[in-house]
């Protein structure tokens, strides 16, 4: 078998790659992005590290330990590019503990003084949200670090992140979010940290801290997108409830905003995304219901803003749809409202006025009953329930005097008096809302570890079923003899002042009475089967019955069970399917992720709460249990989803279906000209009149052969013009969009051809050669060219070349099937079928694109153009590949290095050698051996066969041996005492894991994954160099073919690496073509579509391997063998 298909392969594989790896040793401030791994999905990533647990194959984040996990290079380069703001993280309460044992090693933490505060503090709301990751409800985090008075106590990570950026710039979120999703590595955004369901927390995470987003600017009038222009004001991302309110009080007039009753819970991070109600949401709505725009970050880190105009499906989705769900939100704008006088009022029955459980329960019954009357009137109340424990605190009357919220109280209290209820009530004027927020609503605890739960009841369950509510509200409070819970209530409506939702909320809101929250303590230290029973407890007994006693509720993503079932129509009803489809959009990676939210299905909490998995077996996965057959998918990206495919066949597919769609119309085009030179021909010489053909002259066959190279030449030129289109349109709109342009465009073009063929003669001939126009915008280079970038991006470095070579199989399947059937379809239907099964194959294949192909944002790709490229030099940059590069050497000697041009003119000349080959065999074959069409046609088709079967099947595996057996040979000549100094040092003992708490990391001695992307690619080079020759010696052997099957054994063994020429077009045209008009097809089609991205691609693997190769020899051996840097770098 000959090596030159092994060359292309080879040749195909690196350009995406290899490019993007040479354009980032030219950023010194961009190390990361050589980790070329930016579009991970969900099921399919590269990096990703498959788990079977129960049955299920999951497909996994990164964790600290594992191969994927990125080098402590990387980290500190990440550290670099966020302002040194990247802190390992250790939990406060380490401070209590002698050491503190994190996934990056052991550490001593002993610090009395610190350890003073820490206990102080550890119920204090304010104190725990500025803490970097630190959550307020401990049980999520898995609570293995509290404070003790016992310094051996063991103190681990629990389920905490193990790196925060404390992020204080969008930039640094953004290099965040860019970091997460190019290492696959579990995402957080922790704002305050109030998440009670343990949002703000993961296991092994990355965490972005937003809370020094603290910027407030007020706008007197809005001037944004939308009909409202009233007052609004911009909230940074970091800033809490009681902060805004105190400012807005400062202004003159004061104004409000709608915040939550907490004083502490942010206001633009999970409050919002969630919906948000507070003490306003009766009059004014939720909090989403007031937003007016956001800025923030996609999880492919694009910088948006979402309003009315801009983005409006963000800007709906950010609106309730869900915390840490869509993108990472910077700032929100949102409407403001004067302040006005109000009234409050307190109302408490506990032990102090009765101990008897019946009149107790009497008195709560009777306030409920009251409550649909409260909110109709405009109130809001927030109570309590514990037992024997009824505090309403308080209730709300904004714009109200004391004696109008006395009015609407009265009857309540009137009838509590006439059952014999004792109470505590009192009542009082405030000069403001603000003044009367900060008397009457209390502040919150923290450190509690407790479960979550809750329902919200409307007002036809409170008219009808008040008995079966309160009911409920028991089995809350005592669901088991041996376990007790508690509920907070909020009495709003915020259909009252809102009754048509703008946002993404459950519209069951707009009919809301009592949000009810509940809620189960899990004592500290319980056993996982004590926390599967309690959990169990939560979701079975205290919220079913909640959930019993209601007629057509919901609940709110963000203080309710995740593990209910049915959570997507619990939190969101109708509009959830949207709500997944926009997920699917804008995070299609899965980036983000929060338990229970839009499109999260899939995704599950393995291994005791620790690794976050999606399952990848679609009849087994998690998914199903939610019970989700009856959403009706809205998006293609669903399909692709349910597909579950692996992202490299659905490229292998792509390729193989849009160069059959090509390749239909190869063989007839040929058969085309020679019938519309015929026309023209007898169009102005008399009629045939003899036997046999009547177009069988020598003179159609020089015609038809000029037109025919004519085409080639246009081919050629406009081939090259695609090539660069084709790769601006991927940096432009995301090699996605590039692609479906380059497979649907030439359905226009094979669409006009058939009009061609109708029209026949001269005409045709024009309208045809006219068609090459629209190759520059899609055409036959353009499209492997962005397969290739897609593949790039998403088959981890390693894999790569196999995976370049079985795309190129892919190719060539494509074009043996499509030459064959082309003709064949020509010869049985006429010669205008195989264009119209082009143009409907080119319609599949722009479908299939869509649906399978997996989003990449322009502007995360690794080879993306640099912000310095615009215009000309954006389109052409892709060439900036040959300009000489100046290199520091692992041996620190900086030089100028062109041995990418120098290998670009090799290959040219390799191509100029052996690349026309297989058109001079069949010409050779055609007049030696008198080869017809069919014979070339199956010469042909049998080629691009065996080079298929060769590449897709044998390729790979000899890339695989053939780098083993270049590591093992490279071991052996290595000494053992040069391989341990070239080792990354790794910290295992304690005292090498010099990061104090808090401290920033940037000398911080870590854990490092061997850097594997180059293992063994130095025989990717060496295969190249032996193909070239192999490649020449078998053309040669054509020469001393003696028999038609010697031709045969030839071509087949030849496994070419350029594209297959075109079947002959028949014994006696290739007899009337002129040599030089041979020379003239040759240039149009001998040297192939890709040889240009070929070139490039050749010159950047040839150029990275010889690099690493040299470094790896130098005399001064270094940690790594990627220490290739730029100049600018070394300075
Ligand atoms: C004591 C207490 C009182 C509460 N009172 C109310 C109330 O009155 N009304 C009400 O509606 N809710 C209330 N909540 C619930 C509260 O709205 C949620 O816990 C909410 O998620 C908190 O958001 P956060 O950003 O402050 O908290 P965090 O815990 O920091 O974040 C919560 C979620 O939002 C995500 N997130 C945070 N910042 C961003 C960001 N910038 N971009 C994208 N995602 C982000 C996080 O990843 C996480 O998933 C209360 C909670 C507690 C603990």
């Amino acid at each position: 078998m000959a090596f030159s298909l092994v060359r292309l392969a080879c040749v195909v594989s690196i350009l995406p790659a290899a490019l993007a790896q040479i354009t980032v040793r030219s950023q010194a401030e961009d190390v990361s992005a050589s980790v070329n791994v930016d579009a991970l999905d969900f099921s399919d990533a590269a990096g990703v590290s498959t788990v079977i647990s129960k049955g299920i194959n999951y497909g996994c984040k990164c964790y600290p330990g594992e191969s994927c996990w990125p080098s402590a290079s990387k980290w500190k380069s990440l550290n670099a590019t966020v302002d040194g703001r990247l802190q390992v993280h250790i939990p406060p309460g380490a401070a209590c503990h002698n050491t503190f044992t994190g996934p990056l090693g052991t550490v001593n933490t002993y610090d009395a003084a610190k350890c003073a505060e820490v206990t102080q503090n550890w119920e204090s709301e304010s104190w725990t949200v500025s803490q970097p990751a630190a959550a307020l409800w401990t049980y999520f985090t898995n609570d293995t670090c509290r404070p003790t008075q016992n310094p051996a106590d063991s103190c681990t990570l629990g389920y905490y992140g193990v790196y925060v950026i404390m992020a204080t710039k969008p930039q640094h979120v953004k290099a965040g979010i860019d970091f997460a999703r190019r290492n696959n590595l579990r995402l957080i955004v922790r704002n305050t940290g109030h998440d009670f369901i343990g949002r703000s927390v993961g296991y092994g995470s990355l965490v972005i801290n937003t809370h020094s987003f603290q910027k407030i600017e007020w706008i007197d009038s809005y001037r944004g997108p939308g009909s409202y222009k009233g007052s609004a004001v911009t909230i940074g991302a970091g800033v809490q409830g009681l902060t805004i309110l105190s400012q807005g009080h400062a202004r003159n007039p004061p104004l409000v905003v709608v915040t939550g009753e907490c004083p502490t819970v942010g206001i633009a991070g999970g409050f919002i995304q969630g919906g948000g109600h507070g003490p306003w949401t009766t009059l004014k709505g939720l909090s989403a219901d007031n937003v007016l725009a956001f800025e923030a970050i996609t999880a492919s880190g694009q910088y948006v803003t979402a309003n009315e105009r801009q983005n409006p499906d963000l800007f709906w989705a950010l609106k309730g749809g869900g915390p840490a769900s869509f993108a990472v939100i910077l700032s929100v704008t949102m409407k403001t409202f004067p302040d006005v006088p109000s009234a409050g009022a307190t109302l408490y029955i506990n032990t102090t006025h009765t101990t008897d459980s019946n009149v107790w329960w009497n008195g709560t019954e009777t306030f409920h009953k009251w409550s649909n009357h409260f909110v109709d009137n405009g109130l809001y109340v927030y109570f309590e329930l514990l037992p024997f424990t009824f505090r309403a605190r308080p209730f709300v009357g904004i714009g109200k005097t004391k004696a109008e919220l006395q009015t609407v109280v009265q009857p309540f209290l009137d009838e509590l008096t006439a059952k014999g209820v004792p109470f505590d009530f009192t009542i009082k004027d405030f000069p403001t809302f603000y003044d009367l927020y900060v008397d009457l609503f209390e502040a919150e605890a923290a450190g509690s570890s407790a479960l979550t739960g809750g329902w919200m009841f409307n007002h036809q369950d409170v008219a009808t079923n008040n008995d079966g509510i309160i009911e409920a509200f028991k089995t809350v409070l005592a669901p088991r003899p041996d376990a007790f819970g508690f509920m907070i209530g909020h009495l709003f409506n915020p259909g009252y002042g809102a009754p048509a939702s703008n946002s993404a909320t459950h519209p069951a809101w707009r009919n809301a009475t009592d949000f009810i929250i509940s809620a189960l303590v899990v004592p500290v230290g319980s056993s996982l089967a004590q926390k599967v029973d309690l959990q169990n407890l939560l979701t079975n007994t205290m919220d079913e019955a909640l959930r019993k006693a209601s007629t057509s509720g919901c609940t709110y993503v963000n203080e309710a069970d995740p593990y209910q079932k049915d959570w997507q129509s619990h939190f969101w009803g109708s509009e959830y399917p949207k709500l997944r489809a926009l997920r699917y959009k804008w995070d299609p990676l899965g980036v983000l992720y929060a338990i229970s939210t839009p499109g999260t299905e899939k995704w599950e909490v393995i291994e005791d709460g620790t690794r976050l998995q999606t399952g990848l077996s679609p009849a087994q996965g998690p998914g199903q249990e939610h019970g989700f057959a009856s959403w009706s998918p809205q998006s293609t990206a669903w399909l692709k989803h349910t597909l579950k495919v692996h992202v490299e066949k659905r490229i292998l597919l792509a390729n193989f279906l849009i160069t059959l769609s090509f390749s239909f119309t190869q063989v007839p085009i040929f058969y085309v000209f020679h019938l519309m030179e015929c026309d023209v021909f007898y169009s102005n010489h008399p009629p045939y009149e003899g036997l046999g053909d009547r177009c069988s002259r020598n003179e159609i066959a020089a015609g038809t052969a000029t037109q025919f190279s004519i085409l080639g030449m246009s081919t050629t030129f406009c081939g090259t013009i695609n090539l660069f289109v084709a790769g601006w349109m991927a940096k432009r709109f995301g090699p996605r969009a590039a692609l479906m342009v380059q497979t649907s465009v030439p359905a226009i073009r094979v669409a006009t051809q058939v009009l061609g063929v109708v029209a026949g003669g001269q005409a045709g001939i024009i309208i045809f050669q006219c068609t090459q126009l629209i190759t520059v915008i899609g055409g036959p280079v353009g499209y492997i060219l962005v397969a290739n970038v897609i593949a790039g991006e998403v088959v981890e470095p390693l894999r790569r070349t196999a995976v370049f070579g079985m795309l190129q199989g892919c190719i060539m399947l494509g074009q043996g099937i499509g030459y064959l059937s082309g003709g064949m379809i020509g010869d049985a239907w006429g010669i205008r079928r195989p264009f119209e099964v082009a143009f409907y194959s080119f319609l599949v294949s722009t479908l299939y694109v869509r649906v399978s192909m997996p989003y990449i944002a322009a502007d995360s790709l690794s080879s993306g153009s640099k912000p310095h490229s615009k215009g000309l030099a954006e389109f052409f940059s892709p060439l900036r590949v040959l300009v000489p590069q100046r290199v520091m050497l692992g041996s620190g000697v900086v030089q100028k290095h062109y041995g990418v041009l120098f290998l670009c003119a090799g290959v040219f000349l390799g191509v100029l050698a052996t690349g026309y080959a297989p058109l001079l065999i069949q010409m050779y074959a055609t007049a030696v051996f008198e080869f017809q069409q069919g014979d070339n046609g199956w010469l042909m088709s049998g080629f691009a066969f065996m080079r298929a079967v060769f590449l897709i099947f044998l390729f790979p595996r000899i890339i695989n041996t053939g780098r083993r057996w270049y590591l093992a040979r490279g071991q052996q000549e290595t000494s053992p005492g040069a391989e341990t100094q070239s080792r990354c040092h790794l910290a295992m003992n304690p005292e090498e894991l010099e990061a104090p708490i808090g401290s920033f990391a940037e000398e911080e001695p870590v854990a490092s994954a061997e850097v594997k992307e180059d293992e063994g690619t130095a025989f990717d080079l060496f295969f190249l160099r032996i193909s070239l020759v192999v490649d020449g010696i078998l053309t040669m052997c054509a020469d001393f073919a003696t028999e038609g099957w010697h031709i045969y054994f030839d071509v087949f063994s030849l496994k070419q690496s350029r594209r297959p020429q075109r079947s002959d077009a028949g014994r006696e045209h290739r007899q009337a073509v002129d040599p030089g008009l041979i020379r003239l097809c040759f240039c149009g089609f001998g040297p192939d579509w890709q040889a240009p991205s070929d070139l490039l691609r050749q010159c950047a693997l040839s150029w990275v391997t010889l690099r690493t190769r040299e470094t790896k020899t130098g005399t001064e051996k270094t940690a790594k063998t990627r220490t290739i840097r730029m100049l600018s770098e070394a300075k």
